[in-house]
């Protein structure tokens, strides 16, 4: 945990995940230099010049102001407007070669860990178990070719980690380009 950075209750640690870095570039909306830019995706289409600062993020003023979103809202459902809101609208997004969206549990948002490969998984089974079931359900049928995409996860194709707020419990969806 980073001191001095507000508090993102969907994506706890931003500069571990790489959206939030160190830079002394001014930020976009408020334009001070706070040390701290955002570097990952925004969706707007007003014209932004230049990054943001995580204050900015957290109090919803970027978003406000250019009419932006930080992430998809897809898979976000059953969750209360809110919610909706904060993960959209006043939480840091992730880099990802697909847009990046958040995964729902007990009928909260899950915060975003990270992007992990198979080695990380592993450390969650919950998570690679979950997401052996979805691609399943999703069409990969073959078993094999199935073991053999996780467990290559990390060279290419990676998997965006997420932990519960609620219950703890990690889940995860794989990402590739
Ligand atoms: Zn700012
Ligand atoms: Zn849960």
């Amino acid at each position: 945990m980073s001191v001095g950075l507000p508090f993102f209750r969907y994506h706890p640690d931003p500069v571990a995940s790489g959206s939030i870095r160190r830079a002394d570039e001014r930020c976009a909306c408020c334009e001070r230099s706070t040390g701290w830019i955002y570097t990952a995706s925004f969706y707007t289409a007003h014209e932004v010049d230049g990054p943001f600062c995580p204050w900015c993020i957290a109090d919803g003023s970027a978003a406000e102001r250019f009419e932006g979103e930080f992430a998809d809202s897809y898979g976000l459902d059953g969750v209360s407007d809110e919610v909706l809101y904060e993960v959209t609208r006043r939480t840091p997004g992730f880099r990802a070669w697909q847009d990046p969206h958040w995964l729902v549990h007990c009928r909260d948002a899950a915060a975003f860990v990270g992007e992990v490969g198979y080695t990380e998984l592993r450390a969650h089974p919950e998570a690679l178990d979950q997401l052996r079931a979805d691609m399943r359900i999703g069409g990969w049928h073959d078993g094999s070719r199935l073991e053999r995409f996780l467990t290559h996860l990390g060279e290419g194709a990676t998997a965006m980690l997420f932990r519960c707020t609620v219950c703890g419990a990690h889940l995860c969806y794989a990402d590739a380009s």
